[in-house]
């Protein structure tokens, strides 16, 4: 995701109840299948959940999830009637009686609202962007559950609809409407969650075993073609250095009018002010990779929590830099990374300095943003540089390949670095990574 977005994600951290919410909640949610119908004019939702989850912890007595401005019509827990409390940005259902580590829970809700966050509109179109818990039920800042998800789009026939994963039924519904259902490939996490409804034009190509799609309600599909044109050769070169094929059967990128730039699971959302203006210039050049890279950092291997978030965002900034490289020459690595060094010199002269995985509260969002993103990039470099990139790259592969599906802390990327290199990364990690007293 783009910076600006993590300024106003982290703004929505600054409430520790919030961040309360989703941390520790005693379970791991199993499955969210939706039927909602969206109102693209009034820009509100209304539709039914079925979440399915199982306790992880012993006498588990509430089910907390991430509070948004939906009005909640029933909610039931197996069945039973429940009445959830809406409070401090948290919404909680207290369980009929405790119950064990294992038990399964099923929640069936129906809800209707105007989402507070995460709508956006493009020309035509209706898209959601990153704030998946604003329009539907979960649990936003819980980035290690992955559940699996389907959401079933009941939209005017002649509507197009794009989610996660790919379309497994179209039926006609009730008053001229048609109901399209969406089903993701493998379990995501909750801020990867999300649709756009609208009329669009789409183009299709290959790019090994798998197809890329470029749909838009704002260009034609020859301007699909041009804009998207570098995808292929993107999606070859961050392969080989994953050493893990694109991990979508199809992905998408839905080009919006506009400035966005937000990955989801299977596809990005594109906003034509991200493109470049001019050709193989690389200073422009970053929009549609980065978002490409979560595909593999981030969507396919996660964080488990905000604390080791610049393993989603400081890897991807330093595989931009790398594209860069393979694209451009050395020169366009450098000047990637001088940006970045420029970012932590200016928060380090204010004597505002942390470890990469530093779980406490950042004084300002730049910091975050300048540790997480920059400084993350710039770990990722170093440690480039001090093992050679024979032992680097395999040792990224090596990281990728065994937690493709899974979620990671800072642990597992220096465990297959070492594993690479032969080298004791302990001394490297506890100086960039933990700081030098917080080492778990
Ligand atoms: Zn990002």
């Amino acid at each position: 995701m783009r910076l600006a977005l993590v300024a106003i994600i982290v703004a929505s951290l600054a409430d520790p109840a919030l961040a309360d919410t989703t941390s520790g909640a005693g379970f791991d949610v199993t499955s969210y299948d939706l039927a909602l119908t969206p109102d693209m004019q009034n820009e509100t939702v209304a539709g039914r959940e079925t979440i399915r989850l199982r306790a992880i912890d012993d006498g588990l007595s509430q089910l907390i999830f991430s509070g948004n401005a939906l009005t909640i019509d029933s909610a039931t827990i197996d069945g039973v009637p429940a009445s959830p409390t809406l409070k401090a940005d948290s919404l909680t259902f207290d369980l009929p009686r405790p119950i064990a580590r294992g038990r399964t829970v099923k929640l069936e809700l129906a809800y209707h609202g105007h989402p507070a966050r995460g709508f956006a509109r493009s020309a035509t179109a209706l898209y959601t962007s990153y704030f998946a818990c604003d329009w539907m039920i979960c649990r936003q800042n819980d980035f290690g559950d992955k559940a699996a998800f389907s959401l079933a789009l009941r939209v005017p026939v002649g509507t197009d609809t794009m989610s996660v994963g790919r379309m497994v039924s179209k039926r006609p519904g009730p008053d001229g409407s048609e109901i399209q259902r969406w089903k993701a490939p493998r379990p995501y996490s909750a801020y990867l969650y999300g649709f756009a409804v609208g009329r669009f034009v789409s183009v299709s190509e290959t790019a090994g075993s798998a197809k890329l799609t470029y749909l838009s309600d704002v260009a034609d599909t020859a301007e699909l073609k041009h804009r998207f044109a570098p995808t292929r050769e993107m999606v070859r070169f961050i392969s080989d250095k994953a050493g893990v094929p694109l991990p979508v059967a199809e992905y998408r990128q839905l080009l919006v009018k506009g400035d966005e730039a937000q990955e989801a699971a299977t596809y990005s959302v594109i906003g034509m002010d991200e493109l470049p203006t001019k050709a193989d210039d690389p200073d422009q050049d970053w929009a549609i990779v980065h978002e490409l890279f979560h595909q593999w950092w981030g969507n396919l291997v996660t964080c488990a929590s905000l604390t080791d978030f610049w393993l989603n965002e400081g890897v991807t900034t330093f595989m931009t830099a790398a594209w860069k490289e393979h694209r451009y020459g050395r020169a366009a690595y450098d000047a990637e990374l001088d940006v970045a060094r420029s970012r932590l010199e200016k928060v380090r002269a204010k004597g505002l300095d942390k470890p990469l995985a530093w779980d406490g509260h950042y004084p300002t969002l730049g910091t975050r943003r300048a540790i997480q993103y920059s400084e993350g990039a710039l770990f990722m470099d170093h440690l480039r540089s001090t093992l050679g990139d024979a032992a680097f790259w395999s040792g990224l592969r090596r990281y990728t390949r065994a937690h493709a599906g899974g979620v990671v802390t800072s642990i597992d990327l220096e465990r297959a670095m070492e594993a690479a290199s032969g080298h004791d990364l302990r001394p490297l990690f506890a100086q960039w990574v933990f700081g030098e007293t917080a080492r778990p």
